[in-house]
């Protein structure tokens, strides 16, 4: 007899995998129809920063969503305040008042609820350090009412939407060295066989910073400060730049084969300012060497 499901959802980006969450809270049975590959799904919110505006009245507020931050970034940061207020205002403003009454209400009052409930199903929050803030006088000041954004970024938050809602658990790691990413993930498998689980049935990805050229030295520098300068190493994880996989197309192809062999299972490229003929060259030159 064909299964029966109370509630479908139709797509696997980020509002169907937050419908298909609330179904299930609810104690629902849910089917997911995304029309995308595996490799491919996720719709637009892959290819987001995951940055999510969030009314939000001071510091307290932002570590209800980032738990984790330390002592160190509250004392160096001046958070602000984004207030329903100045949302209102900003919605009014890019919509030139024609944003729906009800919807924009909703969206706004409900936005630090919604995030918080996201944080609670696994999807983990960062301050946007690299793009939201400057520094001034040694200490960050936030500006533009944009102030966190899902870890990972799209990719981060789809796959922790996804580790939310299937069975088999996985682990996503942020610019981790080969020898970082072995020890972590020989911790996930452990914990797993702990819990009495097959810890081969676990996944796992590596989000690797990528930039391709002539050799090393031609764009370490450029990338090193594209690094610096817009992504944030949290101080409790292992992730750094000195992750970056670099230099000519041998060079690069080595390196990532060092992740390969210490258990990486899919590699998620971040590669130098998005640049279409680095995506290109990943494409064409080093993602089919990976493969054979
Ligand atoms: C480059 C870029 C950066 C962005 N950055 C941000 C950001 O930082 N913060 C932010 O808030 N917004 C950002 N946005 C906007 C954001 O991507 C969208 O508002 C958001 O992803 C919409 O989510 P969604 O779940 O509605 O749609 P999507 O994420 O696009 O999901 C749609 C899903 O439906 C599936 N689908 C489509 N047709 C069918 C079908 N017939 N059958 C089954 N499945 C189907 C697709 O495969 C996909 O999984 C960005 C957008 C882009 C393109």
């Amino acid at each position: 007899m064909a299964k029966q499901y109370d509630v479908i959802v139709v797509g696997g980006g980020n509002a169907a995998y937050c419908a298909a969450l609330a179904a299930r809270e609810k104690g629902a049975s849910v089917l997911m129809l995304e029309a995308a590959p595996d490799e491919e799904s996720g719709g637009n919110s892959r290819f987001t920063a995951g940055a999510m505006r969030v009314v939000y009245n001071g510091v307290d507020d932002i570590k209800t969503l980032v738990p984790d931050l330390s002592q160190a970034e509250i004392d160096t940061t001046d958070f602000g305040t984004y207030t329903q207020d100045q949302f209102f205002d900003d919605m009014a403003r890019v919509t030139q008042f024609r944003t729906d009454p009800n919807l924009c209400e909703l969206l706004v009052t409900r936005s630090f609820d919604a995030l918080n409930w996201m944080r609670q199903k696994g999807i983990r929050f960062v301050p946007i350090y690299g793009r939201q803030a400057f520094k001034i006088d040694g200490r960050f000041k936030f500006w533009g009412g944009l102030t966190v954004e899902a870890y990972g970024g799209g990719p981060g938050m789809i796959d922790s939407h996804q580790r939310a809602a299937v069975t088999g658990d996985g682990w996503l790691t942020y610019f981790y060295r080969p020898e970082s990413f072995a020890k972590s993930w020989e911790k996930i498998r452990r914990f797993a066989v702990e819990g009495g689980k097959d810890p081969d049935t676990l996944l796992n990805a590596a989000q690797l910073p990528i930039r391709v050229g002539p050799s090393r030295a031609a764009v370490e520098a450029g990338m090193m400060e594209w690094l610096g300068k817009e992504w944030d190493y949290a101080s409790w994880s292992d992730s750094t730049k000195d992750s970056a996989i670099l230099g000519n197309v041998d060079e690069c192809v080595a390196q990532l084969k060092e992740h390969l062999a210490v258990g990486v299972q899919k590699i998620i490229f971040v590669p130098y300012k998005y640049e279409p003929e680095q995506i290109e060259v990943i494409a064409k030159e080093i993602i089919p060497r990976l493969r054979t």
